[in-house]
């Protein structure tokens, strides 16, 4: 089976405060299951909260890549480190800063940040992508030993860091330990296009986060024909991944091919 293609000009942007990509973003699978980076064949790291699988190698790229791309970056004189300027316009993404030298690796004093240009490249710590979909169990048993990262986080997940919306105000632990997605910045729409393949009208489902889910809803795993794209084979539902948003798209509709 293989993917229509879709007419995207009118498409809805589910993530009005970030900007798309000027290069594609490999460091991460549209597979979760996925262990070893489908890109470069590096092992995957996880992220510290909601154990988010991302290619540390191609993350590191991906800066560098960055960095060319864009004449708006400068030099930090003290560590010598490139710092990208503009890559928080691209990524919603939550770190580790380990204070001072990069050479030191224990983790101490540490301080969440949600600027990844303060990160030195070397001590890059990725706590998670708000762009991926996390795991909400793992953030909870790992909540003991990293007790004082978690608190930061959860202290700026108070506010969405792209608008600054109050997005939780009480103070139910479970509640504030959860994954939250402000409804300003993170919408989920749906649609109809016209296939410019079949002229056939098919419903289109938007969604701001990268879902890279190995399942389908209906439970049935899901068949992967490029590594931004899957399909069931049971509900005949296509999941479109954007390298440049971190968005996915879900078609339905589309009953036979070769019709
Ligand atoms: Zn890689
Ligand atoms: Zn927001
Ligand atoms: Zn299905
Ligand atoms: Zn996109």
């Amino acid at each position: 089976m293989e993917l229509i293609n879709v007419n995207q000009e009118n498409s809805f942007n589910p993530t009005p405060k970030l900007k798309s990509s000027p290069i594609p973003i490999f460091f991460v699978s549209f597979n979760g299951d996925d262990n070893i980076c489908i890109h470069c064949g590096e092992k995957y790291t996880m992220t510290l909260i909601y154990e988010q699988k991302y290619c540390k190698k191609c993350l590191s790229n991906y800066l560098t890549n960055m960095d060319n791309d864009s004449s708006k970056h400068k030099t930090d004189t003290r560590s010598g480190t490139v710092i990208i300027d503009n890559i928080n316009m691209y990524l919603d993404v939550y770190l580790l800063k380990k204070d001072l030298e990069c050479s030191k690796y224990e983790i101490s004093e540490t301080k969440v940040s949600q600027n990844i240009q303060e990160c030195c490249r070397n001590c890059l710590i990725i706590l998670f992508f708000k762009q991926i979909i996390g795991r909400y169990h793992n953030f909870y048993y790992n909540y003991q030993d990293l007790s004082t990262k978690y608190k930061n986080v959860i202290e700026s997940e108070r506010y969405c860091k792209l608008c600054g919306k109050l997005l939780y105000q009480g103070t139910d632990h479970y509640i504030m330990r959860e994954f939250k997605l402000c409804s300003n910045c993170y919408l989920i729409s749906s649609g109809c296009i016209e296939s410019t393949l079949t002229k056939k009208v098919i419903s289109i489902v938007y969604l701001p986060w990268w879902e890279n889910t190995s399942d389908c809803y209906c439970y049935e795993k899901l068949v992967f024909t490029s590594n931004c794209q899957k399909y069931c084979e049971n509900c005949f539902i296509f999941l479109i991944g954007c390298r440049y948003c971190l968005t996915t798209n879900i078609i339905f509709g589309i009953t036979n091919q070769s019709q």
